[in-house]
């Protein structure tokens, strides 16, 4: 008999109203227990409402009873789902009760757990189960959603249905080893290898989309104090929640904010100068703006185009140049004032890099953020992103799957090629296989297992 667990699904806190899950084989028994006016005849999937009793008999909570038979259930035992008011205070002593009764706590991400050992999902639709709770934009949360309906499950079997035919075939070679191989077959095999290989690195090749949609295109805007870096942030952010100020060094630390541009996150970082400085504050500023340029997918570099340029710039200039220039906007702001700055010296520094002129007073600063907005469009394709209608990679753990199965590939693709014996690159092209096999949880160990369900929240 398993276990039976219990855990409040809801977030803790006040709300109008939470639920405790209990799963497992006494569930049933145990909310005939805690359910006060609990009719004969319960039957599954259908509401009932009632108090919910301690083990004293005190009533805990008002609350709305519903019980899931298994295997018709999100784990597929049996399952009842507590509904009262969201108050920690009763949430917590349903819990308990629930305890007493003879379930245990869940761990984080359990039922979850269950429903992929019980074979109700596969680990790759397990995975979207925690974007889909965690996805802050539309479009996280409609790939993660694709991905829950079993569409990247569906591609990996396929991919792995062709592999076992070339597999078979390869094995009809190596089983009769006396005939002679033509090197037709040999053409044959590498064929039917590459064939399989370019569906897996097409897979690979939306990782990058996969990243944007779960972390956002980072943008970390860099300049000098005082030359619009949190104007203009703000104006594409359309709001004033940077403090705007005309006192340098006002922006010590890094301050993120998100947006979406074309539909897609973007991650606005305003960074803090790079000058050399003693001040110990700003010296922590400073190694966070460092690591925000390191992380960053665009360099919003922004520079009083009115002005010569000055050391600071010039230190900010000499941090980024080995920086390749298709990462870089140059934004010469000010322009209100007249561009006098010294153009061609910085793109020499950064070339390829993008520029833009704007000014950041009054209604220009809604063209500004039409400007940046379009580049940044332009930059990562966000339009295509947005439209994509593939199966798209989100999590490290596929995508490193994915990279073991392409080498895989590749050296069972090379053996052949160099005329090695098909037996050796049938090892190979297996093992891709099996690496395959792992994004959706064949076969995978119990610390692949800890690691997914970890990052679940309590009750999921
Ligand atoms: P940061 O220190 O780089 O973040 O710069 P701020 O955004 O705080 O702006 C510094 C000062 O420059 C503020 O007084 C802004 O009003 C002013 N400023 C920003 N953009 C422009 C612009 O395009 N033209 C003019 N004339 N002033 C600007």
């Amino acid at each position: 008999m398993s276990d039976t667990i219990t855990a409040i699904a809801t977030p803790l806190g006040e709300g109008g109203i939470g639920v405790v899950r209990i799963g497992g084989d006494e569930s049933f028994s145990i909310m005939k227990k805690m359910f006060k006016e609990c009719p004969e005849n319960i039957k599954p999937r259908h509401t009932y409402f009632g108090h919910v009793i301690n083990i004293d008999g005190e009533v805990i909570d008002e609350a709305v009873f519903i019980y899931m038979k298994g295997p018709a259930s999100y784990t597929g035992e049996d399952m009842v789902e507590i509904q009262a008011h969201g108050s920690n205070v009763s949430l917590k002593q349903i819990v308990r009760t629930a305890i007493d009764h003879g379930s245990r706590m869940a761990e984080p991400g359990e039922f979850t757990k269950l429903a992929f050992l019980n074979g109700k999902i596969d680990l790759s639709q397990a995975e979207a189960v925690i974007d889909i709770i965690k996805a802050r934009t539309d479009m996280t949360l409609d790939i993660a959603e694709k991905q829950k309906e079993g569409r990247l499950s569906e591609t990996i079997e396929s991919i792995r249905e062709t592999l076992l035919d070339v597999l078979a075939k390869m094995a009809v070679n190596i089983d009769y080893p006396d005939e002679d191989i033509e090197e037709t077959q040999y053409d044959d095999h590498i064929t039917d290898l590459r064939w399989v290989q370019s569906s897996v690195e097409d897979l690979i090749d939306t990782a990058g989309i996969g990243k944007i949609a779960r972390e956002g295109v980072k943008i970390a805007i860099v300049g000098k104090p005082n030359v619009g870096k949190s104007s203009l942030m703000n104006a594409i952010l359309g709001e004033g929640r940077v403090i705007v100020t005309d006192i340098p060094g006002t922006t010590r630390d890094t301050v993120e904010e998100s947006a979406t541009v074309d539909g897609v996150p973007v991650v606005l970082i305003d960074t803090a100068g790079i000058r050399d400085t003693e001040d110990k504050i700003e010296q922590i500023g400073i190694k966070r703006t460092e690591k925000a340029i390191a992380a960053a997918d665009l360099i919003m570099l922004v520079i009083d185009g009115s002005k010569d340029l000055e050391d600071e710039d010039d230190e900010i200039l000499h941090f980024i140049e080995h920086i390749s220039g298709d990462r870089i906007l140059v934004v010469y702001n000010k322009e209100d004032l007249g561009i006098s700055v010294d153009e061609e010296f910085i793109e020499n520094k950064l070339p390829g890099c993008d520029v833009i002129k704007t000014s950041l007073v009054g209604e220009n600063a809604l063209k500004a953020a039409e400007m940046v907005s379009s580049v940044i469009s332009r930059k990562f394709d966000l339009e295509n992103i947005k439209n994509t209608e593939s199966d798209i990679i989100t999590s490290g753990r596929q995508l490193a799957a994915l990279k073991s199965a392409d080498d895989d590939l590749d050296t069972a693709i090379s053996m052949l090629e160099s005329g090695e014996s098909i037996e050796m690159a049938e090892i190979h092209a297996h093992y891709a296989f099996d690496t395959l096999g792992e994004i959706i949880g064949e076969a995978v160990g119990d610390e692949v297992l800890d690691t997914v369900f970890s990052k679940f929240c309590l009750g999921k």
